[in-house]
């Protein structure tokens, strides 16, 4: 087994649930090595995460090591890595504020700081189920030529060359959520 992988899977779990970006049970984390991908395991809170729950895929998703049930949204973790060779690091969070907008059918702005594309909002997909095959083909393809998606509805899908760029990410976009909250709400408010 990979210790540092699991190490890294459970200290990120930790950082982003004391940062609220992950509420309760939600959300899930993979890194992949090579051909194996690390992910955490379904039904537990990321903010106590144990190493040895840590499950260990090939990119088919057959368990190669490892104690625990692996992630309802382990199929949509590995349609990006099939798709992205560039990508070793998946965050998928509820983050309260991102979530919100998600869930109003919002746009996010593209402000600076995210990947340059022509479309000035990030991309939205199409809302299907958590934990399904609709859900992983249609934000892997919404992660073809994007680094973070928003699951209509749901949350984000946030990417990176490794799992600290896709952690930075996910927290980016949260933060960039609430700040066009607050200016909206500030900005309709006459003093
Ligand atoms: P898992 O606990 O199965 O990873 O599910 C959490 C989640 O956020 C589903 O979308
Ligand atoms: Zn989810």
């Amino acid at each position: 087994m990979n210790y540092p992988l699991t190490v890294k899977i459970c200290e990120t779990g930790r950082h982003i649930y004391s940062k609220g970006l992950s509420p309760g049970k939600s959300g899930n984390i993979s890194v992949r090595s090579k051909d194996t991908v690390a992910i955490t395991p379904s039904g537990v809170s990321l903010g106590y995460l144990n190493m040895g729950e840590i499950v260990f895929v090939d990119m088919e998703g057959k368990i190669v090591a490892g104690g625990a049930k692996p992630s309802s949204e382990l199929q949509l973790h590995l349609d990006v890595y099939q798709k992205r060779d560039d990508v070793k690091g998946i965050v998928h969070t509820h983050s309260p504020y991102a979530t919100g907008f998600a869930r109003a059918g919002e746009r996010i702005e593209r402000v600076e700081g995210f990947r340059e594309g022509k479309n000035p909002f990030l991309k939205m997909v199409d809302y299907a189920p958590p934990g399904t095959d609709e859900l992983a083909t249609s934000a892997g393809n919404g992660l073809l030529e994007e680094d973070v998606v928003i699951l209509k509805n749901h949350g984000i899908v946030a990417t990176g060359k490794n799992l600290f760029e896709a952690t930075l990410l996910a927290e980016f976009v949260e933060d960039t959520a609430k700040t066009q909250f607050i200016s909206r709400v500030l900005g309709n408010i006459e003093i």
